[in-house]
């Protein structure tokens, strides 16, 4: 079959959908032969020019169905008509290079923009105008107030991963950067955090009056999406939004293509355990969530001690470390990857044959995004989670919102062994009493640096509730990771 042309043959199923000739010799170059469901749904109604609330499965192609419509519509020359957010800088590096892919025969141009590095750099390249920009929001925000960018143009809005960006770390920074849009209104946003609170008077006003006429174009997509973070997305939405849900998206997550299973295991046992799994399995590619930086950090040291290659990632790590750390991940260079949620959202990396859970996350939907890094694009893949005694809960409520029940395992050889002497146990009862944390320390905890703003359910806005992520555990979150030292 040895073609003779220079291009592979053209997606005719993206070209039925109206995708423009340039894009499409990109995505032949691409190997896209299928518009995924999603793009098959989201292209051309973006391609109309609705705004979008889009939810499909991890892994199902949302960076190329938004992408797609952008670069078809967008008009070379003019500089930042869209901005795509994402959550976290690795994300950032991610979407762009797919964007810088599917551009690649278009005149449209997309820098990253993030923090961690210098911001000299990233301005040496906004120097030429680049149509699209993709970043995370801290360092758009440091961009709009130095003034290096500003949303004249904007024509396109994107908020990659919705859920997360409108949850309570990032919210404030969301409301801010989306404030410097025109045709988002200050009112809209003032009701904001009476709607958190389910109040019900702040709806005098419906939402889509208070947009008014914009010249711009939203589009939002998750792979979850709750009811509440779609009722503030809808506040920066133009009516009628359409809400846009590939097949199987919107019922309870499914991971079938996932094997899972865990393990009952002691927190004093739980390297032991990771160690004689690692070893048993001998993964491809795996990935083992820790809770913490500190947590990654230790897990990692240990396994280096005992002849068991890997690298970490997690806020504590310098920007180009973490982009070292992921750019070998990806090219396969080890096969262990010790990492905080930090690499829970988003990333997309090929042949991900194991997830570990070495601490199960606080946050059950954080579970769902885990294992979607596994098992991607049809692909198979196994997750394992380590449930200490106190977690029962929390493995229940992992049940519920991905409605399967998940398997006991055991490894062959390994046997519980009692706390060691140096161990503090602390009984719930004993804790000392007192607010729990605010709900940014987790955040924080995992992904290095709080967003400016991200104050929590403090003072200065209205007390937004906690979501129920805590249930499983009576013990605060602020003291949990001291009984694992
Ligand atoms: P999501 O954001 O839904 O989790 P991504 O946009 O990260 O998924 O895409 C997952 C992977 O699938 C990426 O490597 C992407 O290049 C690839 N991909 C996307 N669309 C297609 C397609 N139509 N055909 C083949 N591969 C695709
Ligand atoms: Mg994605």
């Amino acid at each position: 079959m040895s073609d003779k042309t220079e291009h592979p043959p053209v997606p005719e199923a993206f070209a039925a959908l109206g995708v423009r000739p340039s894009i499409l010799r990109a995505l032949a170059e691409a190997k896209f032969v299928t518009p995924s469901e999603i793009q098959a749904l989201l292209i051309p109604r973006a391609l109309a020019g609705v705004d979008i609330l889009g939810q499909a499965r991890t892994g199902t192609g949302k960076t190329a169905a938004f992408t797609i419509p952008i670069l078809q519509r967008a008009e070379k020359g003019l500089s930042t008509q869209a901005i795509i957010l994402v959550p976290t800088r690795e994300l950032a590096v991610q979407v762009d290079t797919e964007i810088k892919r599917l551009a690649e025969f278009t005149p449209i141009r997309c820098v990253a923009v993030y923090g961690g590095q210098k911001i000299a750099a990233q301005m040496k390249f906004l120097k030429h105008h680049p149509e699209i920009l993709v970043g995370t929001p801290g360092r758009v925000i440091d961009l709009l107030d130095r003034r290096i960018i500003n949303f004249e143009n904007i024509r396109f809005v994107v908020l990659d991963e919705v859920d997360r960006m409108l949850d309570i770390g990032f919210r404030d920074d969301i409301r801010n950067i989306l404030s410097r849009v025109k045709g988002v209104s200050e009112r809209q946003e003032r009701h904001e955090g009476e709607d958190a609170q389910k109040s019900e008077e702040g709806s005098t006003k419906p939402a889509a009056s208070a947009v008014g006429p914009s010249g711009h174009q939203t589009m939002f997509v998750s792979a979850t999406l709750s009811d509440e973070i779609e009722r503030l997305a809808r506040r920066y939405m133009r009516e009628p939004v359409e809400k846009l849900i590939a097949p199987g998206a919107d019922e309870k997550p499914t991971v079938e293509n996932v094997e899972q299973y865990y393990f009952s295991v002691q927190p004093w046992d739980k390297y032991r355990l990771l160690k004689m799994l690692l070893l048993r399995e001998n993964p491809d590619l795996a990935i083992v969530f820790t809770r913490t930086k500190r947590g990654a950090e230790k897990v990692a040291k240990r396994l280096h001690a005992d002849g068991i290659e890997c690298r970490e990632i997690h806020g504590n790590l310098a920007q180009n470390k973490r982009e070292r750390v992921m750019k070998n991940f990806r090219g396969g260079k080890f096969d262990v990857l010790i990492a905080t949620d930090l690499a829970s959202r988003g990333i997309d990396v090929a042949d991900i044959s194991h997830i570990i859970n070495y601490d199960l996350p606080e946050d059950p939907e954080a579970y769902v995004h885990r294992i979607g890094r596994t098992a991607r694009m049809g692909a198979k893949g196994k997750a394992y989670s380590f449930v200490s005694k106190d977690q029962g809960d929390l493995l229940t409520k992992v049940e519920g919102l991905i409605n399967m029940i998940i398997p006991p395992a055991t490894v062959e050889g390994f046997e519980a062994s009692p706390p060691p002497s140096d161990w503090t146990e602390q009984k719930p009862g004993e804790l000392p009493q007192g607010p729990p944390k605010p709900i940014v320390n987790r955040f924080e905890r995992a992904y290095g640096t709080l967003p400016a703003g991200a104050t929590g359910a403090t003072g200065t806005q209205a007390p937004i509730p906690l979501p129920p992520r805590t249930i499983g555990s009576k013990i605060p979150i602020n003291r949990r990771h001291k009984r694992r030292r």
